[in-house]
């Protein structure tokens, strides 16, 4: 077992691909800031990639004390081989009390291989952390059987103590210009032959330009939206508000919409300005996904319906009278 008091300090994954920052290690920096300054500790960023240092320096600017640079070409892709021994380098290194993790494709990837090399726990797809007043132990919650439960797990005997966390649960502190930090520099390479996958091409994500996890304002549908072909008056709404439309899981099982668009426990976790869920009724399992959304409009012909509960406006009819209307007044006002 591990000596306890050796782990100090908080860190925080900051991943990119091509030099491209993904907002979730941001997003996790407010979070992690907060548990610092409630434990009086450090809260660091570990920056890997190429060219990237610009991303230690906005890293300090959005809360971390300080920020460990890993910059360098076997980096500038993601492989699993080389960037779980990079941080499992630096994570015996520098000995950090917590370590958290962006549940991205690649974060999902290498997030446990390297808790399990450092032979510690990982909590998976967090939707919140905070300490433990007893123990000052990490308590990282996550749903559990089907979204109907929250479970809160701990890692009391091993350190670090790892979480992943899914993009969009938190919100990025403001841009600090003025704040200021060391960025550590270290040299860790990777022979390139001894990286066991190959990137052969890179495919961009076409369905109709979906950036869920980025957008501003999504218009989202339900099951009662009736068909593929109405699915027409959700696309309409989104356009004129230059958002981008989602739907829940019932859609994609019925096949009207691919599952790229899927907003909820098992589709994307979102934090729109504004979010519009019609004919939605409000499953846990949606509701998970949208709890970050600053704005909530539902509508739905059921006043009973739970999404009236958790939405900031809600309009009570049918979805096939009001949606037209509310682009047309939308349009109208853009002109
Ligand atoms: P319904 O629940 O059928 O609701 C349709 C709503 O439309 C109703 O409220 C109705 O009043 C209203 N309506 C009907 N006609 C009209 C009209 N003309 N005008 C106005 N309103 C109308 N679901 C997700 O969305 N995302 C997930 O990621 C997800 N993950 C899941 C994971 C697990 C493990 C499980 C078990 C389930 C998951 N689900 C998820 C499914 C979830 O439980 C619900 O079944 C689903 O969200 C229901 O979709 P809906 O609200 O579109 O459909």
């Amino acid at each position: 077992m591990a000596n306890l008091s050796d782990y100090k300090n908080i860190w925080v994954f900051i991943e990119s691909e091509h030099g491209k920052v993904k907002n979730v290690g941001y997003e996790l920096l407010s979070v992690a800031r907060k548990l610092a300054d409630e434990k009086k500790c450090g809260l660091i960023a570990v920056v890997l990639g190429k060219n990237v240092e610009k991303a230690a320096k906005d890293a300090i600017c959005y809360g971390a004390d300080s920020a460990i640079l890993v910059d360098s070409d076997e980096y500038e892709e993601f492989s699993t081989d080389a960037y779980a021994a990079a941080l499992t380098e630096l994570v015996e290194k520098y000995k950090p009390e917590a370590f958290m993790i962006g549940a991205t494709h690649n974060g999902r990837d290498v997030g446990p291989r390297v808790a399990c090399r450092l032979q510690t726990g990982l909590t998976a797809d967090c939707t919140d952390i905070s300490i433990d007043e007893d123990t000052g132990v990490i308590v990282w919650t996550r749903p559990t059987f089907g979204g109907n439960l929250m479970a809160n797990i701990m890692c009391p005997d091993h350190r670090p103590q790892m979480g992943t966390v899914r993009p969009g649960v938190f919100k990025k502190n403001p841009y600090d210009e003025s704040r200021t930090g060391e960025i550590i520099k270290e040299e860790i390479h990777f022979a390139k032959d001894k990286i066991r996958t190959r990137l052969i091409d890179r495919v961009e994500e076409i369905a109709g330009g979906v950036a869920l996890d980025e957008a501003e304002i999504i218009v989202s549908g339900g099951r009662g939206v009736g068909s593929a072909e109405n699915f027409a008056i959700i696309e309409e709404l989104a356009k004129v508000l230059g958002g981008v439309v989602g739907c829940s899981r019932a859609v994609v099982d019925a096949g009207w919409m691919p599952q790229v668009h899927q907003v909820g426990q098992s589709g994307k976790t979102v934090a729109p300005k504004l979010y519009f869920a019609i004919g939605i009724s409000g499953a846990i399992q949606h509701l998970a996904g949208i709890s970050a959304s600053d704005t909530v409009i539902a509508i739905n012909k059921d006043p009973d319906a739970p999404i009236f509960s958790v939405a900031d406006y809600g309009i009570v009819g049918n979805l096939n009278e009001i949606v037209p209307e509310l682009t047309k007044a939308f349009a109208a006002r853009k002109n």
